[in-house]
Formats: C-alpha cells, sequence, structure tokens
C-alpha cells in the first residue's frame, strides 16, 4: 500500500474502485478506463437494447428494459399497446435508480402509472424493468447468483468464468408479485445487504446451506433432480461472452482516450461481478454487472446487542479466494517475462 505516493514502478497495481492514475507507463492495473460508467444501469441497458435491436434472438436473456425519466412515454405507450394486444398479460416492473446497489431505492409496480414522479426520478434518473415473476425457487426460496468473470484483455478479447460463484437467498417464501407482497423486500429482492437484516437470515459454516451458498452446490442439488447442468453452463458462458461484447465499443472509447496507442502505458484486466437470476425453466438471465464485486471474506456479526465483531465466512472465502488466486496466476507478469524469454 502506498498512502504517501509510489516511488518505485509496480508489476501488478491493485486499484480499490476504479482506474485513476494516469502516471503509470508499464507493468498492469486491476481496472480498465471507464468501466464503472460502462456497466452503470443506465449505460448497460442502452448496450444491451443496441445489441437486442440488432440481434433480438441472442440477446433475450436481458429483461426488456426502458430509461427513466427520459423514455418514460415509450414505456407507458409499449406496455399499453402490449396489453391491448393481449388482455391476459399481468405484468409486473422492477424500477432501480441508475447508479444504485444494494437493492437501494428499487421498488416493483404493476402499473406504469405507479412510477414515483415526484422529487426523486427527476434528480435521480432509473431503469425499469419487466419483473422476472417465475424464478427458480430453492427451498421455496429466490435466490440470484454472483459470478466472478475475469476479463484479462480487450483486444485480444479475453474472458475468464470462475467455476464457483456465490448463490444469495431472500429470507421469507416466494410469491409471485401482487399488489399486496410488492413491497416485501425479503420476498422479491436477493441482495444480501437487506436479507441480513431479516430475522430469517442464516450464517452457515457450510457451503451448501443457509442464505449464501457457493453456485457449485446449487448445479450439485439441480443435477441430482435431474436437470441438464451442462446446457444451464453452456448457456451461462453465452450470456457472459454476449455481453462483454455489448460493453466492447464504449470500453474501447474510454481505452483509447486514456492509454492511447503507441504511448508507453500498463496493460489492463478486471474482475466483473456478474448477477443473474435462473428462471423456472433453467434460462439465465442478466441482472446486473459489477465493476466492484465485494471481496469481503468475513460478515459482521452481532455479538451482544449493539456489539458487533467480524467473524470469517467459510462460503465467501472459499470462492473469493479462489477467484483472487486465479486472477493473480493467469496476469502473472513473471510468467510473461519468462514466456517472452
Ligand atoms: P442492485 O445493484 O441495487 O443490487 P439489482 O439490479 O441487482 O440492483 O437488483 C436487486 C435485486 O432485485 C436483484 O438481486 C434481484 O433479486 C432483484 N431483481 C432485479 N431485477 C430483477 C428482475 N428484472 N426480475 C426479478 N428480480 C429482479
Amino acid at each position: 500500500q502506498f498512502p504517501l505516493g509510489r516511488r518505485l514502478p509496480c508489476d501488478i497495481y491493485w486499484h480499490g474502485v476504479s482506474f485513476h492514475d494516469n502516471n503509470i507507463f508499464s507493468g498492469q492495473v486491476n481496472k480498465f478506463p471507464g468501466m464503472m460508467e460502462t456497466v452503470r444501469k443506465i449505460t448497460l441497458s442502452r448496450a444491451m437494447r443496441t445489441m437486442q435491436d440488432l440481434f433480438p434472438l441472442e440477446y433475450n436473456f436481458y429483461p426488456r428494459s426502458w430509461i427513466l425519466p427520459e423514455e418514460l412515454s415509450l414505456f407507458v405507450d409499449e406496455v399499453r399497446t402490449t396489453k391491448d394486444s393481449n388482455p391476459s398479460w399481468k405484468p409486473t416492473f422492477i424500477v432501480k435508480p441508475d447508479g444504485g446497489c444494494q437493492g437501494d431505492g428499487i421498488y416493483l409496480i404493476k402499473d406504469p402509472s405507479d412510477i414515483r414522479l415526484t422529487g426523486s426520478i427527476q434528480s435521480r434518473p432509473a431503469v425499469v424493468q419487466e419483473y422476472i415473476c417465475k424464478p427458480l425457487l430453492m427451498d421455496k426460496l429466490k435466490f440470484d447468483i454472483r459470478l466472478y468473470v475475469l476479463l484479462k484483455s480487450l483486444e485480444p478479447l479475453e474472458i475468464y468464468i470462475a467455476k464457483d460463484g456465490l448463490s444469495r437467498f431472500c429470507t421469507e417464501p416466494y410469491q409471485e408479485p401482487t399488489l399486496k407482497n410488492l413491497h416485501q423486500v425479503f420476498m422479491h429482492l436477493t441482495n444480501y445487504s437487506l436479507n441480513i437484516h431479516s430475522g430469517n437470515f442464516i450464517h452457515s459454516d457450510s457451503v451448501n446451506t443457509g442464505s449464501k451458498r457457493t453456485f457449485s452446490s446449487i448445479l450439485c442439488r439441480l443435477s441430482s433432480r435431474g436437470a441438464d447442468v451442462k446446457k444451464l453452463w453452456s448457456d451461462i458462458i453465452s450470456l457472459v461472452i454476449k455481453t462483454i461484447i455489448a460493453l466492447t465499443p464504449e470500453l474501447k472509447v474510454y481505452y483509447q482516450s486514456d492509454i492511447p496507442a503507441g504511448k508507453p502505458g500498463p496493460t489492463c484486466f478486471q474482475i466483473l461481478g456478474f448477477d443473474i437470476l435462473l428462471m423456472k425453466n433453467l434460462k439465465p438471465m442478466l441482472l446486473e454487472v459489477n465493476a466492484n464485486p465485494s471481496m469481503r471474506i468475513e460478515h459482521e456479526q452481532e455479538l451482544s446487542p449493539g456489539v458487533f465483531e467480524n467473524v470469517p465466512s467459510p462460503v465467501d472465502k472459499e470462492v473469493k479466494v479462489a477467484v483472487i488466486r486465479d486472477t493473480l496466476r493467469l496476469v502473472d507478469p513473471q510468467k510473461k517475462r519468462r514466456k517472452d524469454i
């Protein structure tokens, strides 16, 4: 760590939040310029829309989305037209503020007129998206998957996907959305940061029980029920590759502006967090891409009222240590030097 500034050049620079140091002329940085901006909810939705317009079938793993406030009337019109042509369609939508995280400011609606137009939406742009009403459940609970993806290089495009990830569980049994249960965040939102506050949250020392489990433990259970987990993995791999392809044009613009070709500069790599929801029919759907996935391997535990302590989290350790270790192996500068020699 260099709290007072760096003196000697390094092989690998590990930046905390984003690519921010333009005085690096060699080595590798663990962030791409502009990645944070590129994966924000609105920018991601726009990039996915562009690809959905060009390749609708290839990109049907991202829910239909509209950008607020600029596409509010388009949203209202499209929902009305679809309802007119199919009166049995009873959709639910999820509104997510741009730049938000950890479920912050998210709410569900049944009708476009329920969008909260007062105050915040004007000052805070958002994405409104079709809500996936039939997720795959386990133990009657909704869960999502966090997968770690290493973007090792943009040109040529090199992507690695960690073989294990995390599954984060809701803490109230799932019911399809109705006006009565729309507000129940412990039933509809899988965010760890929200569910940790539920009395039903289960911290477990085992990686295949509790409110946070390994994705491999989910695959094991699915496989024992006869599900085709090979096909699921191949669908997930396509989803990841297609998403990164959709983000690449914007990333290249940032890259060329911060690290112009021909000038000495570092190369970049980045660990991304992909949030994926499995539908009941096992189709993976992309929820969002996180440029700064948490690498914490501890969680807070309330020892006595008001007294908290950080304790090790075996499931986080199992997954995240492997992600960092394999990333360092893949970008190993010594290996690169040995290869060059
Ligand atoms: P945040 O960055 O605030 O976590 P997300 O886009 O990840 O925002 O959404 C938060 C949670 O809401 C997700 O983890 C998931 O449980 C739920 N969610 C988000 N989008 C959808 C959707 N289209 N359909 C069903 N559930 C969703």
